[in-house]
């Protein structure tokens, strides 16, 4: 497991590494540009030893797929993937997408097989989507557990029918040319949002400069008590 600096988890594991979706603010891409972990980063390469580590006692919260995208993953790596994680359920396990369609429809392949007897969604599997736009935020078709609002590059307003319990909001870091600089506003009206569904709100370190005394970083639904 990998010491994190993501604030919202204990650690990261990333079985899978390299990711076809060719966002511009990709940070990851940067680090394997400079660390050389795979050969063409829009090819995503599958390293199950890593899975090992989710065979460790100590309960914590492990985000799964800061190095790749979960809905790109081949069907035989989620299942792998999914197969450690029922035999895990001492952790809490986060993952990320910007596809959910083609998540679901492999969860739906893996489920429908009636192979995963035991796997409970939205036990100690958490599933968030990724919208850093409001194209994005009306795209979304799927209940989730929460959404992943970073980097937020405008006002956003969330599809009001299928809310999730929890929204991550955070600023653009690094110096790439043209980020985006979000307004406070932008945030304030995020927050009014969550509140009116009892959703919990965390907001990455990167806003608190921004958001002075209204900054906040509420429970989040997998937050392990120690
Ligand atoms: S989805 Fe994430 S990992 Fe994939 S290209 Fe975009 S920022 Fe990078």
């Amino acid at each position: 497991m990998n010491k994190t600096k993501i604030d919202w988890c204990d650690c990261t594991v990333n079985p899978v590494v390299g990711c076809p979706n060719g966002c511009e603010y990709c940070y990851a891409r940067k680090l394997n540009k400079r660390f050389k972990w795979i050969p063409d980063w829009d090819k995503p390469q599958f390293f199950p030893e890593r899975l090992k580590s989710f065979y460790e006692h100590t309960p914590k919260s492990i985000f799964i797929d800061s190095m790749s995208d979960i809905g790109t993953w081949r069907q035989e790596w989620l299942e792998q993937v999914l197969d450690a994680i029922i035999a895990n359920p001492q952790h809490k396990y986060i993952a990320l997408t910007k596809r959910p369609d083609l998540l679901s429809k492999k969860l739906m392949k893996i489920l429908s097989e009636n192979r995963r007897k035991g796997f409970v969604y939205n036990g100690n599997l958490f599933f968030g989507i990724s919208i850093t736009t409001q194209a994005q935020a009306d795209s979304v078709r799927d209940k989730v557990d929460f959404y992943s609002i970073e980097p937020i590059l405008e006002p956003i307003v969330l599809p009001w029918d299928s809310f999730p319990k929890a929204i991550i909001i955070g600023a653009e870091t690094g110096n790439r040319k043209g980020k985006v600089i979000p307004q406070k506003t932008w945030i304030d009206d995020l927050v009014r949002q969550a509140d009116e569904h009892g959703s919990a709100v965390f907001m990455k370190e990167s806003l608190r400069q921004l958001m002075g005394d209204d900054f906040r970083q509420d429970k989040l639904p997998w937050d392990i008590e120690r």
